[in-house]
């Protein structure tokens, strides 16, 4: 159990990606801090699945933040994960949903890092990790913000490693293409509507489409990754932004 010993901070963790992070990282050992809206009782039983504590924080605003890092206290390994989308053609683009994701896709990870590090530097390692997306790569018509966002981590994760290369903390980006989760289907009825495409064509035509390998990517596939990159082996890798695309941006 190699992470004994850490504590993990995982936001966006009570569905999707981050639980499926939460868990990898809890079965080698490490004390899992939890982040995220849903039911309080589902939340309870992931809290008791994973002997977690769960700090209940909105990341659309610095003092989201701060207050979800005053709860979490020191941590060894920041899983920058919370995530949302908006599909729509950008004159039709709601400014305050730009705003939200902006604020939570890309500025959540600077104000978590921002008070995170400290305790790293004076521990004398840490882990930063970021869930960006295919689209930190590339883009795809009706996700201004979501796109504009996920670039901008790979820019601000970049910057991380070079800072605290001596630190031994890195920072690093996981991009997956589409993943079966909450998040992907919430997008369905949108992309229904801007495309004029029934359910089913979104699934093959436009999401799997850009998968060469024609399957969704498992969350546990991206747990993996991070759990990697926590390890001694990866001390060397920093500032890089690993897909997990089936091939999308290969093309
Ligand atoms: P999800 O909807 O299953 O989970 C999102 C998590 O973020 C939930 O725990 C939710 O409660 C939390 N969250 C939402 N708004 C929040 C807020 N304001 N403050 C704090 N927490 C908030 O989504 P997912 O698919 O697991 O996505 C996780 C990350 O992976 C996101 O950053 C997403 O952009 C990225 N990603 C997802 C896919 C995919 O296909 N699902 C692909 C590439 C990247």
């Amino acid at each position: 159990m190699f992470l004994e010993g850490k504590r993990a901070l995982v936001t966006g963790s009570t569905s999707g990606i981050g639980l499926a992070i939460a868990r990898a990282m809890a079965a080698e050992g490490a004390e899992l801090v939890l982040n995220g809206f849903g039911e309080a009782g589902e939340i309870a039983a992931l809290c008791n699945e994973l002997s977690a504590r769960h700090v209940a924080a909105d990341l659309t605003s610095a003092a989201g933040a701060e207050q979800l890092m005053d709860g979490a206290g020191p941590v060894d390994i920041l899983v920058n994960n919370a995530g949302m989308q908006h599909v729509a053609p950008v004159e039709e683009f709601p400014p305050e949903r730009w705003d939200a994701i902006i604020a939570l896709n890309l500025s959540a990870t600077f104000h978590t890092a921002r008070l995170a590090v400290p305790h790293m530097k004076a521990a004398g390692w840490g882990r930063i990790l970021c869930t960006a997306s295919a689209h930190s790569l590339t883009a795809s018509p009706y996700k201004s913000a979501y796109v504009a966002a996920k670039h901008g981590l790979t820019g601000l994760v970049k910057v991380l490693a070079l800072e605290l290369a001596q630190d031994d903390i890195t920072a690093n980006c996981i991009s997956p293409a589409y993943v079966w989760t909450p998040l992907v289907e919430a997008q369905i009825p949108d992309t229904m509507k801007s495309r004029g495409m029934s359910r089913e064509q979104v699934m093959n035509d436009v999401l799997l489409a850009r998968q060469p390998t024609r399957k969704f990517v498992q969350p546990e596939e991206v747990a993996a990754l991070a759990l990697f990159l926590c390890r001694d082996e990866a001390q060397n890798i920093t500032g890089a932004n690993y897909t997990i695309d089936g091939g999308w941006t290969a093309e």
